[in-house]
């Protein structure tokens, strides 16, 4: 789960590293008042979405003053920004941060990332900050240092001033760089986070460092322990059909294709998806139900699935071990009775209560199409969709 760069900036802060003063502002009238209350002069205004490569963008601006400011903000809020990281919907923009303009003299780059080869935290650090990571790896290979981390040990005070020393920080500098790397592990260990990413770290024109970005995302297998990271979620910022899923507990990922599948099972679905593809379909997502699936379950997945305007037939494929084929059935008659079913829909059913499932099905009098095997749903399922699908 991603946040925003203020939520990342204040975990981090409490942690001892030092951010720049700011606010946030979700119209342009707040985006005048925080601009106000750090003295009237020059501060930066940032787009707060969950994607980097803003500046590029134009969601980041130094403005002069409060009318500038407003005017910045009326100019943003509400539109989409597109950036090298998103898509060409790009993200919206609902809130700004608004902070002190920094005098800068240096920029560095700083990140704390799962290391899945050393199975460690591993630091990546760069002379050269401001430049997104991916563009550092190819253009100044060189310059990236690497360090692990032993998880027995914690950061140790040797390596971070090892660290320090190796981009060319020095005097006082050197303490602020162990301060930041200390805080940036504990904030990552404590908190479950899966990175934590510092571009720019600067160091200003008096010397001293400040994190003038943050960003932080958190492994959502540890969300239900982190309940104050879990409240950070904003789902303005995922995808609609996604978040819903996940909501509803299942497992969703939006494809390309005019055949919605609902499935138990990664391996199955990956299984239903190629069979449809040798029957010469295309799947409109991968959606896994999970295991003990309630009716309600199974009816929320069909109104994920129905939420995609391109599917043109629905194919349900259960091999039911904890799940239950007749709780499976009664799914489908509900979402027909409270969603509203229009197109085709095949359903292979298979295992647990299987006979019950069936004789439910058949005795609904509703127009479902029933298969045995997997093979014969997926061909059920691309013989039924509509001419102009076949023809196009
Ligand atoms: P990103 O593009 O999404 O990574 O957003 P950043 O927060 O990293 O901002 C992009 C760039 O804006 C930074 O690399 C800085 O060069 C510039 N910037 C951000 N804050 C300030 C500031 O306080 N003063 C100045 N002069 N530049 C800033
Ligand atoms: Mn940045």
């Amino acid at each position: 789960m991603d946040i925003h760069e203020h939520q990342a900036k204040e975990i981090l802060a409490s942690f001892g590293v030092p951010v720049p003063r700011g606010g946030l502002a979700f119209s342009p009238e707040q985006a005048a008042f925080r601009n106000r209350e750090l003295g009237g002069a020059r501060c930066v205004v940032k787009a707060q979405v969950h994607s980097g490569g803003r500046g590029e963008a134009g969601g980041v601006r130094l403005c002069e003053g409060e009318a500038d400011t407003r005017a910045f903000a009326a100019d943003l809020l509400g539109k989409s920004i597109v950036t090298k990281q998103t898509d060409a919907a790009g993200k919206r923009v609902d809130r700004l941060w608004v902070e002190e303009a920094s005098d800068i003299a240096r920029e560095l780059y700083l990140g704390f990332v799962l290391d899945r080869k050393s199975e460690r935290i591993m630091i990546v650090a760069s002379g050269h900050g401001g430049m997104e990571i991916e563009d550092l790896a190819e253009e100044d290979p060189e310059s990236l240092i690497r360090m692990v981390i032993d998880p027995a040990v914690g950061l140790a005070a040797y390596q971070a001033r090892e660290l320090a020393f190796k981009l060319g920080l020095e005097g006082p500098q050197i303490g602020q760089m162990i301060t930041v790397l200390k805080a940036c592990y504990r904030a990552y260990r404590d908190l479950d986070a899966m990175m934590v990413e510092i571009n720019p770290l600067v160091v200003c024109g008096d010397g001293s460092l400040v994190a003038l970005d943050a960003k932080m995302s958190f492994d959502t297998n540890a969300l239900f322990r982190r309940p104050q990271v879990a409240a950070l979620r904003d789902p303005g910022q995922e995808d609609p059909r996604e978040s819903f899923a996940a909501d509803h507990g299942l497992a969703y990922v939006g494809l390309d294709g005019d055949i919605g599948c609902i499935i138990n099972g990664a391996g199955l679905a990956m299984a239903s998806m190629d069979m449809i593809q040798l029957a010469g379909g295309a799947p409109a997502n991968f959606l896994d139900i999970g295991g003990g699936a309630s009716p309600e379950r199974v009816c929320q997945a069909f109104r994920t699935v129905l939420s995609d305007r391109n599917v043109s037939v629905i194919l349900v494929n259960i091999f039911a071990g904890i799940n239950r084929c007749d709780w499976i059935a009664k799914g489908v008659l509900q979402a027909y009775r409270e969603v509203g079913i229009e197109i085709p829909v095949v359903v292979r059913l298979s295992g647990t209560h299987v006979e019950a499932g069936r004789k439910l099905i058949a005795e609904s009098g509703l127009p479902i199409i029933s298969a045995n095997t997997l093979a014969e749903a997926a061909e059920a399922a691309v013989a039924a969709r509509p001419q102009t699908t076949v023809a196009a």
